[in-house]
């Protein structure tokens, strides 16, 4: 397995190998790699002859009151779990490399970046969508695989990748879920035995709002009273927000009549989780 630390010498392997026909599948993270993380890994297997991962800790992408500092890294271990699932090429850059004195130019995607995650962590989708963008042409991949879990920014990347002509194929992936249900996120590891028993409330409430669906209950505000209701049931927790949207365009829907997005950020304790569920 490659690792690259700079910027030039990942974008000089990508284009030997695509010179000699090779096609490669990407995927970006943060570190702190998951069997989330490696499921992607997998999923690049069966649609390119080559796999590049890149971490690195975005700092353009967190509230100045966020976790930053703390935010996991481990990149021995995460480097050996990256060998073990045959990754080609790693892209392990320094903040100095992304980021260099003078930098001034940044990736703003219109309204798909204004509700849900956008509305409570306001700069977090230009932070993103601008890393992605140098990712993309550093990286030069052909296609590009996403979680599900971030589904906005899922939806955020399309829309990019859509408006600015990037010849990438953008894949989501489905959630990765630990035994119990909880999706799988590199923040879990922040949260006590309480809050982690407690944070099993929002995998509990998507179960039981797919359940009144069925039933025939199509009002999604008596849908999102009872995911509130669920999740708020223990003290530790405390809802962000409950919405239930357009998949494509993320704007609320009242009525549900085609296949919607039920998508909650809430905290357990200090630690903010996301997920999601089409219903
Ligand atoms: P992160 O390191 O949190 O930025 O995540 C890197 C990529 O892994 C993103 O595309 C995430 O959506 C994806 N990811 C993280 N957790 C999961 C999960 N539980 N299931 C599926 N994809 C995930």
């Amino acid at each position: 397995m490659l690792i690259f630390k700079t910027s030039q010498q990942m974008q000089l392997w990508s284009l030997s190998q695509k010179r000699r026909g090779k096609t490669i599948a990407f995927v970006p993270t943060m570190g702190a790699l998951h069997e989330g993380h490696l499921a992607l890994i997998d999923d690049t297997r069966k649609r390119c002859d080559l796999c590049v991962i890149s971490i690195y800790v975005n700092p353009a992408q967190f509230g100045p009151n966020e976790d930053f500092n703390k935010y996991p890294r481990d990149t021995e271990r995460d480097l050996a779990l990256a060998k073990e699932r045959r990754t080609d090429a790693v892209f392990l850059p320094a903040n100095e490399e992304i980021y260099p004195a003078g930098y001034q130019t940044f990736v703003n995607v219109g309204e798909v970046t204004k509700p849900l995650c956008g509305a409570s962590r306001p700069g977090h989708f230009r932070g993103v969508a601008t890393v992605v963008a140098k990712l993309f042409n550093i990286v030069l991949p052909d296609v590009a695989i996403f979680g599900e879990k971030d589904f906005q920014q899922l939806v955020v990347i399309k829309r990019m990748v859509r408006d600015l002509n990037f010849p990438i194929e953008i894949v989501g992936h489905p959630i990765v879920r630990e035994k119990d249900g909880l999706a799988m996120s590199s923040r879990n590891r922040y949260l006590s035995g309480e809050e982690r028993a407690a944070a099993l409330s929002i995998f509990k409430s998507l179960g039981e709002a797919e359940r009144m669906v069925k039933n025939g209950e199509k009002n999604a505000s008596r849908i999102i009273s009872k995911v509130k209701a669920t999740i708020e049931s223990n003290n530790i927790m405390r809802i962000d927000y409950v919405n239930i949207v357009n998949p494509e365009t993320l704007i609320d829907i009242s009525e549900i009549t085609r296949p919607s997005l039920l998508a909650i950020a809430a905290f357990a304790g200090k630690t903010r989780l996301i997920d999601n569920r089409v219903i």
